[in-house]
């Protein structure tokens, strides 16, 4: 029986491996649950999980009289302070955006494993995780589809030097649209995801396939890879969820249907595979797998995130910044879609690029590319 956090429980990635939960009883205790407005859903949450501790970002108007037995914590910090209080065995770190950077380190503290699927904590702060990490030898498990992925086909890897990861890519939902289109795509367009059902953020980075690029980072830091010995390949039905290459020319791939439950129950039961009635793969009814190389003309974000990982310091940063900057602008309707990728551009031009020290360094370096990104959009932060 190990106790896991699920921090980010009320979203798209904690409500999946809150199924894991219910499914294996026996195995996990979810001990600690974490959201960030949406009190309703955490209540119920709360109510049918019966964690140690909960947290939510911001203060209720109430807490229904059931579930007031449970230590609740409020506020901006009330997702360490209750990781802290429960210091479970793992933490499923799910919370969207740079938000999540200050839990991934404090859970780097308190518990034995971390499984990381905000991958925006990768992007910004990668290098002083992945040394908090390696100093408590704290396991990393990816939770991201392509970085299980590649974790998986490591398994193989024994001693081995690798020549190249290769990241799939759906291509998002405007994956065969015009340029011309693109621009003015609506937020429904641009949620209409062909093969994966997710967040909003995320849904809005497949389409501007900067989450491609945000990816790439965070292979860099996940497998300790060089931006130049990781390749792109769009492959539009999401089956081949990434691969490695290998000095002999071999390349192993792992395969499966489109599920995030797949990759969030191999992190949880790692190194373990937990039974699971997902649908088989079907080779003959599949016919053909496809595959592109990406359009950096169409897709210039993809381009601008492999750029900053090359440049380094504060580079991912500014990137990222700006790009949640955008993104929320573009979910509130405010900017068309096309301005998500001038606003990133923008940002990256204006700004100076500096060293990254410490989290405060990361934070410091995220306000400034915010506020930059507002000015860009002629918008207040
Ligand atoms: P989501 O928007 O569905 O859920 C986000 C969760 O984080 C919610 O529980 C929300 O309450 C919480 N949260 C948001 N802002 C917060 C804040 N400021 N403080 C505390 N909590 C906050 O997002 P998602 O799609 O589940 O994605 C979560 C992370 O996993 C992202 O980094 C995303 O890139 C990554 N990821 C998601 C998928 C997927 O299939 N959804 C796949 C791969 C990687
Ligand atoms: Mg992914």
């Amino acid at each position: 029986m190990r106790t896991i956090a699920i921090l980010g429980a009320t979203g798209s990635i904690g409500t999946q491996a809150l199924d894991i939960v219910r499914r294996y009883p026996d195995r996990f205790r979810a001990d600690c649950l974490t959201a960030n407005t949406n009190a309703e859903k955490l209540f119920e949450l709360v109510r049918e999980f019966q964690p140690t501790a909960a947290a939510l970002n911001v203060v209720p108007d109430y807490i229904p009289e059931d579930i007031r037995p449970v230590q609740w914590f409020f506020g901006p910090d009330a997702t360490v302070r209750a990781l802290a209080a429960t210091q479970p065995d793992d933490a499923l770190c799910a919370i969207v955006g740079i938000a999540g950077l200050d839990a991934v380190m404090r859970a780097l503290d308190v518990c034995e494993r971390v499984l990381l699927a905000n991958k925006e904590a990768l992007v910004t702060g990668g290098d002083l995780v992945t040394a908090k990490a390696a100093e408590r030898s704290v396991p990393l498990l990816p939770v991201d589809s392509e970085h299980s992925a590649i974790f998986q086909c490591l398994q193989a890897r024994h001693d081995n030097p690798v020549r190249r990861l290769l990241l799939t890519c759906s291509g998002g939902a405007l994956r065969d649209w015009k340029k011309r289109d693109m621009y003015a795509a609506t937020v429904r367009d641009v949620l209409a995801h062909p093969t994966w059902n997710m967040g909003g953020k995320i849904t809005v980075d497949c389409a501007t396939m900067v989450n491609k690029g945000l990816e790439v980072i965070e292979a860099h830091h996940l497998f300790a890879m060089p931006a130049e010995k990781i390749d792109v390949v769009i492959h539009p039905q999401s089956v081949v969820h990434s691969m490695v290459e290998f000095e002999d020319g071999a390349v192993l791939a792992q395969m499966g249907m489109p599920d995030m439950r797949g990759p969030i129950g191999y992190a949880m039961g790692y190194p373990r595979r937990l039974p699971y009635d997902a649908k088989p793969l079907d080779f003959a009814a599949l016919g053909h797998l496809d595959f592109a190389a990406p359009d950096h003309d169409r897709f210039p974000c993809l381009g601008m995130a492999i750029e900053a990982l090359k440049t380094g310091g504060s580079a991912p940063v500014i990137l990222n910044g700006a790009n949640e900057a955008a993104v929320g602008a573009f979910l509130r309707g405010q900017i068309p879609f096309g301005r998500i990728a001038e606003v990133i551009d923008a940002t990256l031009q204006a700004l100076p690029v500096r060293p990254i020290a410490s989290i405060a360094d990361v934070h410091a370096a995220d306000e400034e590319a915010r506020e930059r990104a507002f000015m860009e959009l002629g918008m207040r932060n």
